[in-house]
């Protein structure tokens, strides 16, 4: 196709994130994107879908701000929280000039939605215990605009100190905002940051209904954060971003009534969790790391031979690029126990 010269250099260059969709597979166990085991089932309502959507539906926007607790001007909705990350980027970082700042091992999706649109991506990797490395991280914000950082974070499963992440939001001051990805704040609420909100405004908290609420496929996200950054954010967004269905689904999610299924939900996949965590730990070589998330992070003496016989026997699980790194989503009892149970068979063969 010569057409596609046409693209921009940076779009025909990109190497796209890797989704563990892409990475297709074929198996009974999947562990590999940490989505929900609990298929919960919604009714919709459709009788609406000759009109657009409002931008924001105010019946949605306000279930989300009383769950966090935030008030309805801090809350914006986007198409997942992935889609808050672009948002961001597109409304504070001037292509070819600003920067992001994010610090690896973490989620891809912060550098390739900054290269995507032409802005550099600074890397300051966490430290040895996964924490925020902040005397770097001030040797390098010139030019930043935006530093993520994930809690608990993704692949890794530990949560940020949060002394750091203030202090963090006080080096930034008013030259970056911190963007705290909390996309799995849900399972550990209590550690969350929202409560920062009103006395920083350089805070912004990205949030998901894809992992605890068990609605990856919903495509439903919020980024809160101050109005002010709220109204920018408004400006870049797409016109009719919320699809109806999905304001239906969300809304019913976000009931006294979905909110207490989540929550008993959460509770299980805890309880899984440490079920896995207790089992993996007791093998030979094997380093289970504390996660507070619904997936660990553990390392083999041979990952690549363990995930390959992992993924022919049907169970998907996650690569890491952490040496000999493999994340494991949590699944429903059975699956923790199936996935354990041949984890154990294949480290005895070997
Ligand atoms: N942040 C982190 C840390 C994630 O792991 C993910 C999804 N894997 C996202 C954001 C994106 O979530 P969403 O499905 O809401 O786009």
């Amino acid at each position: 196709m010569t057409v596609s010269k046409l693209a921009r250099k940076t779009v025909r260059e990109l190497t796209p994130y890797q989704s563990a969709r892409r990475l297709g597979g074929s198996g009974d166990i999947w562990l590999n994107a940490n989505e929900s085991p609990f298929a919960n089932e919604y009714n919709i309502k459709c009788d609406r879908l000759n009109r657009y959507s409002t931008c924001q539906p105010e019946e949605l926007i306000q279930a989300y701000a009383d769950y966090a607790g935030i008030k309805k001007e801090q809350v914006l909705t986007s198409r997942g929280a992935d889609e808050g990350i672009e948002l961001l980027i597109r409304a504070f970082c001037e292509p070819n000039q600003d920067s992001i700042l994010y610090c690896p091992p973490t989620y891809g999706m912060y550098a390739i939605s900054a290269e995507t649109f032409d802005v550099s991506a600074k890397t300051v990797p966490l430290t040895a215990d996964w924490q925020l490395d902040l005397a770097t991280i001030r040797d390098n914000l010139d030019g930043v605009k935006l530093i993520f950082v994930c809690s608990p974070n993704n692949p890794t499963g530990n949560l940020l100190d949060r002394q750091d992440i203030e202090a963090l939001l006080d080096m930034a001051a008013d030259n970056a905002l911190v963007v705290v990805d909390e996309a799995y704040i849900d399972f550990c609420p209590e550690a969350s940051t929202v409560d920062l909100l009103d006395r920083y405004p350089n805070l912004v908290i990205l949030r998901t209904l894809s992992k605890a609420f068990a609605l990856a496929g919903l495509r439903c996200g919020f980024t809160l954060a101050n109005p002010d950054i709220i109204e920018l954010l408004l400006k870049v967004i797409a016109p009719y971003p919320v699809p109806v269905p999905v304001t239906d689904i969300a809304v019913q999610a976000l009931s006294p009534a979905g909110l207490a299924k989540t929550k008993f939900q959460v509770l299980d996949l805890n309880a899984n969790r440490a079920y896995l965590q207790a089992g993996l730990s007791m093998l030979e070589g094997v380093t289970v790391y504390d996660g507070y998330g619904n997936y660990l992070l553990v390392k083999f003496p041979d990952a690549n031979a363990l995930f390959a016989a992992l993924w022919d026997h049907g169970i998907i699980l996650r690569r890491s690029p952490i040496e000999n790194c493999i994340r494991i989503s949590i699944g429903n009892r059975d699956e923790c126990e199936k996935t354990l149970a041949f984890i154990r068979e294949q480290l005895a063969q070997n």
